[in-house]
């Protein structure tokens, strides 16, 4: 390993933090060690820093595969397209992908969840005659600073007057 030029300046070392005096500490790519142990420490530390990294990824794919784009449709392609600008184009081609291309795909089916999940709430509301914005409630106490009356269904708790 190529370190060694000795610290021009007081400083702490930067696996042990260990304060060094001019002079006592090596100096080695923009940090300051001990010596050569605490330089391969600090090494040692950034790979597995790095192969953690590595294993989230993975395992945020594995989640990924498995629940949020199965069963794989023809609109859950046409989706992995869209957010990845044609990288991905299949579960098989999501495994390979890059961390950006997963987290891209991870958004696009979050909103494509939430906006059918929007949709469905909607669509019951409408099945039950329910106002969407009070639940039904029409009044409730915790709206007394606005009158206590839901302002969508004017009290009704009903979809449509
Ligand atoms: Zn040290
Ligand atoms: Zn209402």
């Amino acid at each position: 390993m190529e370190s060694t030029r000795t610290n021009k300046y007081p400083a702490h070392c930067d696996a042990c933090d260990r304060y060094l005096p001019a002079g006592q500490g090596a100096w080695a790519h923009g940090n300051t060690y001990c010596g050569v142990r605490c330089e391969e420490d600090a090494t040692r530390r950034a790979q597995e820093r790095i192969n953690a990294e590595v294993e989230a990824r993975r395992q945020l794919q594995q989640t990924l595969i498995a629940t949020a784009v199965t069963p794989e449709t023809p609109q859950t392609a046409e989706l992995m397209v869209k957010a990845t600008n044609g990288r991905v184009t299949s579960l098989a081609d999501l495994q390979d992908a890059n961390a950006e291309d997963v987290n891209a795909v991870m958004i696009a089916v979050a909103k494509r969840d939430s906006a059918n999940r929007t949709r469905a709430k909607r669509e019951e509301a409408k099945r039950t005659n329910t106002c969407t914005r009070c639940g039904g409630a029409g009044r409730a106490d915790k709206w007394e600073r606005t009158g206590s009356i839901c302002y969508k269904c004017n009290g009704s708790g009903k979809d449509h007057e």
